[in-house]
């Protein structure tokens, strides 16, 4: 059945002004005309209408580990839990992520026998699910970081060869980790992994085959790796510096780089926060160190939005405390943190999120031709960034999979 949505406000996800009264027609699951709500076609639709809320394009998560628990335990878990509980895992971590209001996720970071079945059983329609793009195992070197559920890869063939093996299982994405991450205790954060002729090599090579590369890096030595690269999407960026004793080693030169390359950031800049008030062991020092919430952290991210870096979202759902259905702390946070306008969030949570997977012919703003991936918001996230945490509603590809809160599939 063809449909109408309408409702208070529409983001379009254009960054312009919210129209008042505005309606998307649908057909066939695609986005047919916006049009005036008193002017709309009389018969052959279904209406939905939402009078006191705001609809816009499907939020866009960048960074999600599906067979990651994010509870007390998660790395002994990933270490030890069988394949059969991981998919199970896995299964529910997609369902929360699309009745969270994202209808497009990529996970970076998942065992190739979990993420490429479970997205199987979501194109089957057996299990529900956003639209996902994979990288299927991540590229790390031996002891390197998340080795217990990546593929090693110490020389510059075994990387090239570890990346075509993903896209030979139909990975969109390869991730290779730069350096090493706070989720694999031995591996060194502000150290790379890897010379930036290896990571090159990955990314030509994934290009030659169609692909996109993205890559972890806290440490300033593996962002510059990622940069000289020609890394589609730098994860994290947390500018580190090598020696522990000095927290941050930003710098400027290198972030004006990223701008005018158009290297994608995900800064996960809401990843750390969530253990602010969820971890009851919570201690401000550690996190001081290693770069969350840390105000020189603060300084850097503003300057590099000035510097025009291009953020996109990703709240590495699967770490600890960091849940599936909490995307909506990613633009809260871009707001709080960046500096961003309630707006600007919102375009860098769909529109260039969009762009960077490189599914902005089909998704990520409200346009004629694309998919109706639409979310219904309780109020007016322009007005105030915090009522995305209120999304009753959730429309994939014209079907309504959510309707007023109440789950459908
Ligand atoms: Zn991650």
């Amino acid at each position: 059945m063809n449909k109408i949505i309408k409702g208070k406000y529409l983001i379009d996800g254009n960054g312009g002004k919210p129209k008042e009264n505005a309606a998307v027609i649908i057909e066939d699951g695609i986005i047919k005309d916006i049009t005036d709500g008193n002017n709309l076609p009389k018969d052959g639709y279904q209406v939905y209408d939402y009078p006191e809320s705001t609809i816009m394009p499907g939020l866009i998560e960048v960074h999600t580990h599906m067979h990651v628990s994010p509870e007390p335990g998660n790395y002994e878990a990933a270490l030890n839990d069988s394949d059969t509980v991981l998919a199970i895992r896995a299964t529910d971590a997609v369902r929360k992520t699309l009745m969270s209001g994202v209808t497009t996720m990529r996970d970076i970071g998942s065992k190739n026998h979990i993420a490429f079945p479970v997205r199987d059983a979501v194109s089957a329609g057996i299990i529900p699910g956003p639209r996902m793009l994979l990288a299927g195992q991540v590229i790390t070197t031996t002891a390197g970081h998340c080795n217990y559920f990546g593929t090693e890869a110490d020389t510059l063939d075994e990387a090239v060869t570890a990346a075509r093996a993903n896209i030979k299982l139909g990975a969109e994405w390869i991730k290779i980790m730069s350096t090493g991450g706070g989720f694999t205790p031995r591996s060194n954060m502000r150290a790379a992994q890897y010379p930036s002729e290896t990571l090159a090599a990955v990314v030509s090579d994934a290009e030659r085959l169609g692909g996109r590369v993205c890559s972890h890096a806290h440490g300033t030595v593996g962002v510059e790796n990622c940069v000289k690269a020609g890394m589609h999407n730098i994860i994290h960026c947390s500018w580190l510096a090598e020696d522990p004793d000095k927290a941050f080693d930003y710098k400027e030169d290198v972030a004006d780089q990223i701008a005018e390359k158009g290297i994608y950031v995900d800064a996960t800049v809401a990843t750390g926060y969530m253990r602010t008030f969820r971890d009851p062991e919570f201690n401000p020092s550690q996190a001081q160190r290693m770069g969350f919430n840390a105000e020189e952290r603060v300084t850097i991210l503003q300057d590099m939005r000035k510097r025009g870096v291009k953020f996109v979202s990703g709240i590495d759902s699967g770490m600890l405390y960091v849940r599936f259905d909490d995307i909506a702390y990613t633009p809260e946070r871009m707001v709080e943190v960046i500096g961003m306008g309630n707006m600007e969030a919102i375009v860098a949570c769909t529109k260039t999120s969009a762009e960077c997977l490189g599914v902005e012919s089909e998704t990520g703003t409200l346009d004629k031709n694309k998919s109706a991936d639409i979310i219904v918001v309780n109020g007016n996230p322009d007005e105030d960034i915090k009522t995305l945490h209120n999304i009753n509603t959730v429309m994939l590809r014209g079907e309504i999979v959510k309707d007023n809160s109440i789950e459908l599939v």
